[in-house]
C-alpha cells in the first residue's frame, strides 16, 4: 500500500523535547518505520523549515520524509502556521495530481495537517484518515486565556472529524472528548501508539547515579502543562530522592530558558534546589539511559493526549506515578503496573512516590507487570498492523469504481 503520512509541523528528523518536539514526531517516525517495515511505501510530508534540508530524505527505517515548501523556510511555533496550510494542501494536491505517486490513504497528524491532507485528498481523490494528537477543547478548558491556539481551532476540529473517512484515537478519554464535539463514534478506530522495544529495554547501560539516594525520573517538553512544578513541589515530601528533569531545550542553552529559570527559582524556593536537576534536551537513542538509570518515572501532567513517556519507562521495567489522565488512565494500571493521582495534586503526588520508593517488593512486582503490559500490547508492529486494517476500509469505501466491482 502507498502511505502518506502528514506532520505539518512535527518531522520524524527533528530534535526532541523543545516545545514543539515531541511525541507526535517519534509517534509518526516510529508509525512510518512500522509501516515500511511490513512491506508499505511510506512518505512523510514535514514543513520545509530550514533551507538546509533537502528536498526528499531517505530514513534508513525504509520511508522517505518529503519535506513541503508552505511559508518562511525557518522555524516557526506551530500556532502561526496555520495561514500556510492552504498552500501545504495545494502542494500536496499538485504531487499526487500528477499520477507519477498517488497515495492509497492520506493520514494527517493533528488538525492543521487534517486541513491541508482534507484539502488535496478531495481533489485528488484519495481517502483521509486523522490523528488529532492533541485537541483544542482539551487545551482551551485547561489554558484559557493563556491558549495561543488560533480562534477556530475547536471548529476546524470539529468539521475534520465529520469529514475525513476515519478518525484515529489513541485513548478512552480522547472518545468522549470527541464524542461530546460531535464526532460520529463511527467514524473513530481506537488505535493507541507504541513504544520501540528495540530502544526502550529493561536491560542495557544506564545513565550514572548516585547510589545513596534514590532517583526519580520526570520526561517531557518544556510547557507548563506537563506538571514539572508538581513534581518540583511534591519533593517536598520525598525526603533524600533526587529529581532528573530532561527535556527542554540544550543543555548549554538551559540557563538563558525562562521556563527553566522558572523550575529552578521553584526549587530554590521549595528546599529543594540540591536535588533537582535539569538535564535538557536529550537524543531519543539516549532516553533509555535515563529511564533505566531511575527507581521511578513521575509523569504529572494537567492533561495528556497519549504520553509516550510513561510506556518508555515501563518498557525500561521502571514502574510509573503518574496522574490520572487521558492517555496514562489507560497505559498504566492503578495498583498494578503503577500508581495514579489527581494532577495538579503536589501533595498526593510525594504521598504516592514516597510510597512506592519505600516498598521495594511493590516496585518489583509493577515493574514486572508493566513490561508484561507493554510486550503483550503496545508494540509499533502492533499499532501498524491494526492501522492497516483501517487504512484496507477506507481504500475501500473511498474509491467508488472498486466498491462497484
Ligand atoms: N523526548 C526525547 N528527548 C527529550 C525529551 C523527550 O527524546 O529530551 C521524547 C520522549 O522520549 C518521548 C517524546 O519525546 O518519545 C515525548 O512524548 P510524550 O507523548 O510523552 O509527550 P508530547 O511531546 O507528545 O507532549
Amino acid at each position: 500500500m502507498r502511505i502518506a503520512m502528514i506532520s505539518e509541523h512535527a518531522s520524524p528528523l527533528a530534535v526532541l523535547g523543545e516545545e514543539d518536539a515531541g511525541g507526535q514526531n517519534t509517534h509518526v517516525a516510529e508509525l512510518s518505520a512500522a509501516l515500511a517495515g511490513e512491506g508499505h511505501d511510506v512518505r512523510v510530508y514535514t514543513r520545509r523549515d530550514s533551507t538546509t534540508l533537502d528536498h526528499v530524505v531517505s530514513t534508513p527505517d525504509g520511508y522517505q520524509v518529503w519535506h513541503v515548501p508552505a511559508g518562511p523556510p525557518r522555524r516557526m511555533p506551530k500556532d502561526e502556521l496555520l495561514p500556510f496550510m492552504g498552500e501545504f494542501g495545494t502542494w500536496l494536491a499538485e504531487q499526487w495530481r500528477d499520477g507519477s505517486w498517488v497515495p492509497d490513504v492520506a493520514h494527517a497528524h493533528f488538525w492543521m495537517s487534517g486541513l491541508a491532507t482534507l484539502h488535496a485528498g478531495r481533489r485528488a481523490r484519495v481517502p483521509t484518515v486523522l490523528t488529532y494528537h492533541a485537541l483544542g477543547t482539551v487545551k482551551r478548558r485547561h489554558q484559557g486565556t493563556r491558549d495561543t491556539s488560533p480562534p477556530g481551532r475547536i471548529g476546524y476540529e470539529r468539521a475534520l472529524g465529520r469529514a475525513a473517512d476515519r478518525v484515529i484515537v489513541q485513548c478512552q478519554d480522547e472518545i468522549g472528548e470527541l464524542v461530546r464535539l460531535g464526532v460520529p463514534r463511527a467514524r473513530m478506530a481506537l488505535v493507541p501508539s507504541g513504544v520501540n522495544q528495540e530502544m526502550f529495554r529493561p536491560d542495557g547501560p544506564a545513565e550514572p547515579r548516585d547510589p545513596s539516594r534514590p532517583r526519580l525520573l520526570t520526561v517531557g517538553r518544556m510547557v507548563e502543562r506537563k506538571g514539572f512544578a508538581d513534581v518540583i513541589q511534591a519533593l517536598h515530601a520525598v525526603p533524600d530522592a533526587e529529581c532528573v528533569v530532561v527535556g527542554g531545550p540544550p543543555a548549554d542553552l538551559l540557563p538563558a530558558d525562562t521556563f527553566a529559570r522558572r523550575l529552578g527559582a521553584l526549587a530554590e524556593s521549595c528546599g529543594v534546589a540540591d536535588r533537582v536537576r535539569l538535564v535538557g534536551a536529550v537524543p531519543r537513542e539516549e532516553m533509555g539511559r535515563w529511564y533505566r538509570s531511575a527507581d521511578l518515572l513521575v509523569a504529572a501532567p494537567w492533561y495528556e493526549p497519549f504520553g509516550l513517556t510513561p510506556l518508555e519507562a515501563m518498557a525500561c521495567g521502571v514502574p510509573v506515578v503518574g496522574t490520572a489522565v487521558g492517555g496514562i488512565a489507560d497505559t498504566v494500571i492503578d495498583g498494578l503496573t503503577g500508581d495514579l493521582v489527581r494532577p495538579r495534586d503536589p501533595w498526593a503526588l510525594g504521598v504516592a512516590i514516597r510510597r512506592l520508593l519505600a516498598d521495594n517488593t511493590r516496585r518489583f512486582a509493577y515493574a514486572t507487570a508493566a513490561l508484561d503490559r507493554i510486550r503483550s500490547r503496545y508494540s509499533w508492529k502492533q499499532a501498524a498492523e491494526q492501522l492497516i486494517a483501517v487504512y484496507a476500509a477506507v481504500t475501500t469505501v473511498g474509491r467508488p469504481t472498486s466498491a462497484v466491482a
